[in-house]
């Protein structure tokens, strides 16, 4: 399969013609750095673009067109009273506490919880400060604080129409040139950019692309996915197919994570040509692209509160709308999952209550059933806290039977992500993530939680899909900026998760576990050619 150059030229320049419409301009903004040209200045390069997406999708996109969309100027000043703190939180006990004002009184919004910290917005910091103080512990009583101007900071993730300083001193990680100079992953993307630059890649790469959509979200919203597999002639009419499932933006304000996948889907197709382990991994799996499954949930985001988690789903709380669609999966559902309708991690009243939940999985369901394909691995990307998580994640006490393959694999992604970056990834049972220490009166091994961790997507594919390689990725940062990363990390985090992603095929390729997943497989994977082994041996 070849690229043809034009069609390359076309692809790379076109993104950005959605791209500049929906750029906003935040008025009070620094515009330091590198100045790009976001290819206005580029007469053909606009041309070539405005005509394709006119040959592809009728009209242009106008301005005028998202003007309903645009962003509410107002939507960081939301934020101005808030600030973000980072308690030092080690002991089940100083967790506990956090968990229990944070449910009592709702002036705490958790971020993320590990071994050492718990990061948390505090609301209207100068009104509640005192009363917070007064209800913690001495051990706490002098939380960090991460993030004090957060209308900045939220700001700072939106697109503005001059560029910031892209290649500044923080891209100085190896990235991939291509992913550097494709605007599209300058700057974080609308759903409706994201829903048409899919679009022109189906166009533009139809026999190894397909776009569907899995179902609509509670607001009415198309949840599409991405298919990308090089299939040959016998296995075009949608024959079995082993399938790895990458998804993203189950959390509305982690957009790193949709940002990610949609430079995975890029990256995958455009190395097609020119990387050999790529073309094998093509050619012997389907991988699915799912950027965003909450569309709902991300749209908010943007239009009205750049730090919403949840979909959007009514609930019969009428002030606590929406889901959190990690803990809405029918798998050990119940336990630990009792959060209520106000909660962040409130799962719905049932199993699957969450209708984008639902529809992820009985689409998935669908696929095994109709189109015969094969889940065998899934990547499940959130942010952050830099994080490998494997499954289960309801629960310590039980350990996945495959536990020590999942353990090596996912020490393998985190090896790929630092000999790509040099960013440090931790990997760990999915149980831990939410775990204080291990209670003395507890001889079973299961754990004291702050938080559930039933309902989980990667338990859902990993027990009932069989999904044998199933993680959840909390991608960057470490709490710098926390789920405000600025757009300078897109390329970076997406350039380290490739690798990952690389390595993750490389592992199922080198028939390093394929064959122990007890599927009947269609057939025995090829070998590779000499070239390939030396690819694949350079990048171990
Ligand atoms: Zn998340």
């Amino acid at each position: 399969m070849r690229l043809q150059p034009v069609a390359l030229a076309l692809f790379l320049a076109l993104p950005t013609a959605d791209a500049a419409a929906t750029w906003i301009e935040p008025s009070h903004r620094h515009q330091g750095g590198l100045q790009l040209n976001n290819g206005h200045g580029y007469p053909i390069l606009r041309w070539l673009r405005d005509s394709a997406v006119e040959a592809f999708f009728g009209k242009r996109l106008k301005d005028g067109d998202l003007e309903n969309a645009e962003t509410n100027p107002d939507i960081a000043m939301k934020h101005r009273d808030d600030i973000v703190l980072r308690f030092n939180a080690t002991t089940f006990e100083e967790k506990r506490i956090l968990a229990e004002i944070t449910k009592e009184f709702q002036v705490l919004d958790i971020w993320t919880i590990s071994h050492e910290y718990v990061d948390a917005r505090l609301f209207h910091a100068e009104r509640f400060m005192p009363a917070l103080l007064k209800m913690l512990p001495d051990s706490l009583k002098k939380p960090e604080i991460l993030i004090y101007d957060l209308p900045s900071a939220i700001w700072a993730t939106f697109p503005e129409k001059t560029s910031k300083g892209f290649g500044s001193s923080s891209l100085s990680v190896r990235t991939s040139r291509e992913g550097m100079g494709n605007l599209f992953f300058k700057d974080y993307q609308r759903l409706s950019v994201i829903t048409s630059w899919m679009r022109l890649l189906e166009a533009m790469f139809p026999s190894f692309t397909e776009m569907t959509s899995i179902g609509k979200s509670f607001e009415g919203r198309d949840i599409h996915a991405f298919r990308v597999g090089a299939r040959d002639e016998e296995e075009a009419e949608g024959g079995s197919r082993k399938t790895i499932l990458v998804t993203g933006g189950l959390h509305g304000r982690e957009w790193i994570s949709t940002s990610t996948v949609t430079y995975l889907m890029w990256s995958m197709i455009t190395a097609y040509d020119k990387d050999p382990m790529v073309a094998k991994l093509l050619d012997e799996f389907d991988i699915i692209f799912i950027p965003i499954l909450n569309p709902d949930g991300y749209e908010y985001t943007w239009q009205t509160d750049r730090l919403w988690r949840k979909s959007r789903q009514e609930t019969n709380t009428e002030h606590c709308p929406g889901m959190d669609l990690d803990h809405a999966f029918g798998y050990e559902w119940a336990t630990n999952n009792n959060a209520g309708p106000c909660s962040e991690s409130y799962g719905g009243d049932s199993p699957f209550h969450a209708i984008e939940a639902s529809e992820l999985a009985h689409w998935a369901r669908n696929q095994t059933t109709q189109r015969g394909v094969k889940f065998v691995g899934f990547l499940d990307l959130h942010s952050y806290s830099q994080q490998i998580l494997f499954p289960y994640s309801y629960t310590c006490a039980t350990q996945p039977p495959n536990l020590e393959t999942l353990m090596e694999l996912g020490v393998g992604l985190a090896k790929a992500i630092r000999l790509s970056s040099g960013e440090a990834y931790t990997v760990t049972s999915a149980c831990e993530g939410a775990v204080a220490y291990r209670s003395k009166d507890n001889s079973d091994g299961s754990r004291e939680r702050m938080e559930g961790g039933g309902g989980s997507a990667i338990d859902w594919f990993y027990h009932e899909l069989g999904a044998k390689y199933s993680y959840q990725l909390k991608l960057r940062d470490t709490g710098s900026y926390g789920f405000l990363l600025p757009p300078n990390h897109i390329v970076p985090t997406g350039e380290e998760v490739l690798n990952a992603l690389k390595y993750f095929g490389d592992f199922l390729l080198g028939n390093n576990g394929i064959e122990k997943v007890s599927f009947e497989s269609p057939k025995s994977p090829k070998s590779p050619s000499a070239g390939q082994w030396r690819d694949l041996k350079r990048r171990r």
